[in-house]
């Protein structure tokens, strides 16, 4: 688990000490309100000149959403944070802070399908260049970065679960003056904290394991303060993805038991790895562990298998008992999602159709069910729908 440095506390102990309300509540409170009055023509002139920092309206600033933002920064030893109405919110929202037309943004190969439908549908419009490159790439080629404004990473990244060396990559980024920014949603600060590894900026789809009970949407980024500052500056008030109050709160409180409940999502990771490998109905897993590659500390529930010939994917879902069918991550209860059925979904190219994935894969979300439970379900529906060779 994470360590702990002299003069420092552990993830755990921090989300457990931070965030207080006032009067000795230990919970911070739900600030539901549109504006904040100000006592004096005086106070009101500082705050507008820039001379204070009180709050003024809740679409840049909110005392529920700074507690969150205070905690995930400290979680994820960052300088300052900044919330948003979704992932996909402080997706767009970092970006457009960031490039210009005429710039590239070098995007790793498999990532967040709405990241890369932003990318094509709405960036590539506007004038930015996008390339796409494997995980290998980044870490071999010193200068594939060379002229590229942002590299845009997720490790591991979508469905095939790729990890990448992040110190590696974030050296070679500085070295062009490429921005690095990473979707750690999957890992979170309890198993990686890529700020210390190099990279600048970090950000969450904290619908997922953030929030962890499957009742919230909501983003974050994580930097350091002068680039969480052109953030909020540019994009927060100028897009307006603001996260809610209510929003905020469900998310302090998710973030009290992230430690707690991502050592049980590793445990049954590790059950179904263990028990997959080598399963006559089992092609691959794909679930990185544990220094896989520098700086990663523990395996997520998110993981994904791919299924022998022989197993009928629609039966299987169908024969699954505790997994639920449907889209999302990170939340108490299991979750699969047929790959074929991404494969399948209307509209344009999906990032899953561009970088080829197999739709015999089937991705799983291990929720918080004892282990033992979950792999019984899992092997039942396996045997159920597989057509005997
Ligand atoms: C879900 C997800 C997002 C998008 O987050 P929303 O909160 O749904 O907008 C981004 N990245 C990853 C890896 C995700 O799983």
């Amino acid at each position: 688990m994470t360590e702990r440095r002299p003069g420092d506390y552990s993830i755990e102990t921090l989300l457990a000490s931070v965030a207080e309300g006032a009067g000795g509540a230990v919970v911070p409170p739900i600030v539901q309100t549109s504006l904040f009055a100000f006592d004096s023509y005086k106070a009101f002139e500082d705050r507008m000149a820039g001379r204070s920092d009180d709050p003024l309206y809740s679409r840049v600033q909110n005392p529920t959403v700074a507690a969150f933002e205070g905690m995930i920064a400290a979680a994820e030893e960052g300088e300052a944070a900044v919330g948003f109405a979704s992932g996909m919110a402080a997706i767009s929202s970092t970006v457009l802070a960031l490039v210009r037309p005429g710039d590239r943004i070098a995007c790793v190969e498999h990532v967040y399908p709405d990241a890369y439908r932003f990318f094509e549908r709405l960036l590539r419009p506007f004038g930015v260049e996008i390339t796409y490159h494997p995980v290998a790439d980044f870490e071999n080629d010193p200068d594939l970065l060379d002229g590229v404004r942002l590299a845009y990473l997720e490790s591991p990244n979508t469905v095939v679960f790729e990890a990448m060396d992040l110190p590696r990559v974030a050296a070679h980024a500085r070295r062009h003056g490429t921005l690095t920014v990473i979707d750690n949603s999957w890992a979170t600060p309890v198993f990686q904290r890529p700020l210390t590894l190099g990279v600048d900026i970090v950000l969450h789809s904290a619908s997922k394991y953030l929030s962890g009970h499957s009742d919230t949407v909501a983003g974050v980024v994580i930097s350091s303060g002068e680039l969480i500052g052109k953030i909020r500056d540019l994009s927060l008030s100028l897009l307006g993805g603001k996260l809610a109050p209510f929003e905020a709160f469900l998310l302090t409180r998710g973030l009290r038991t992230l430690g707690a409940r991502m050592r049980q999502h590793q445990s049954a990771a590790d059950r179904f790895v263990d028990n997959l490998s080598g399963h006559r109905l089992v092609k691959k897993v794909r679930s990185p562990g544990p220094n896989t590659v520098p700086g990663l500390t523990g395996r997520s529930g998110l993981l994904s298998v791919e299924l022998d010939d022989s197993v009928s994917i629609p039966d299987f879902a169908d024969a699954l008992k505790l997994f639920r069918l449907g889209v999302s991550w990170g939340g108490f209860e299991s979750l699969v999602l047929p790959t074929q059925i991404a494969l399948n979904q209307s509209g344009e190219e999906n990032s899953l159709q561009r970088f080829g994935v197999s739709g015999r894969i089937v991705r799983l979300s291990l929720g918080l069910e004892d282990p033992i439970d979950l792999w019984a379900d899992f092997d039942a529906a396996l045997s159920l729908s597989a057509k005997e060779k």
